[in-house]
């Protein structure tokens, strides 16, 4: 492992495998890993919860301003929030279609963001999403950013719903897919895009460990 890299920002779409490969990418380098779409999914789950719209900005701000999530796990995949212990509900399709509304709102982004740099201050870390590269951490050492055919993301997270049990038709995720990819490309505040020097990699046709195999022989490169 290359000894100048210890933060590793990974960004991209909805469904790119970010995932799977930050996660795998973390364990074989020893790193922590941290999903911060879990963060933006944690309260959007307590806006629903609590009957806050989801358009009122003001009262999102508040509740993320006032409400740390506490990202817990061995797969970092489930969150304490509000005193809320939270897994599989963080992926139903009312927190899938209402994310990118609720994650739009800067006043929502400053607390997150701020408790994201906080857990980046250590380094070695493998944190993804969909700004790390651009806003959260600019300074990171190698900045990744996965892409994939409309078509294979939306088949990844078809799969994913199918796998958590919930049935739903392909066609109406990919419509899904491309809503919330266009709401997050499109917003004012950090919207999804690639970081000038990030390195984009097609994930189309790639396992998890071909991706992750090209991505550490990139962190050794540097
Ligand atoms: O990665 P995931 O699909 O779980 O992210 C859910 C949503 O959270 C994204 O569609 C996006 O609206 C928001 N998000 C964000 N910034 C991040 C991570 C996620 O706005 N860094």
């Amino acid at each position: 492992m290359a000894r100048g890299v210890s933060v590793i920002a990974i960004d991209g779409p909805v469904a790119a495998g970010k995932t799977a490969v930050g996660r795998e990418l973390a364990r074989n380098l020893g790193f922590a890993y941290l999903d911060t779409g879990i963060m933006y999914r944690a309260i959007t789950w307590l806006a629903l919860h609590s009957g806050i719209p989801v358009e009122d900005e003001t009262a999102l701000g508040e509740l993320a301003r006032t409400n740390p999530v506490d990202v817990v796990g061995d797969e970092g995949n489930r969150v304490s929030v509000a005193g809320h212990s939270l897994g599989p509900e963080l992926r139903d399709s009312s927190v899938d279609s209402n994310v990118s509304v609720v994650s739009k709102a800067p006043a929502v982004r400053k607390a997150l963001v701020a408790q994201q740099r906080q857990t980046a201050a250590e380094g070695k870390i493998v944190m993804i999403g969909r700004d790390i590269g651009t806003v959260v951490l600019p300074d990171a050492d190698l900045k990744v950013y996965l892409t994939a055919s409309p078509e294979n993301r939306a088949r990844r997270r078809w799969q994913e719903m199918r796998d958590l049990g919930q049935s739903v038709e392909l066609e109406t995720v990919l419509s899904e897919t491309l809503a919330r990819d266009e709401t997050d490309s499109n917003r004012d505040d950090s919207p999804l895009k690639p970081a000038k020097d990030a390195w984009k990699l097609n994930t189309d046709g790639l396992n998890i460990e071909q991706v992750v195999r090209k991505i550490v022989a990139r962190a050794k490169d540097r």
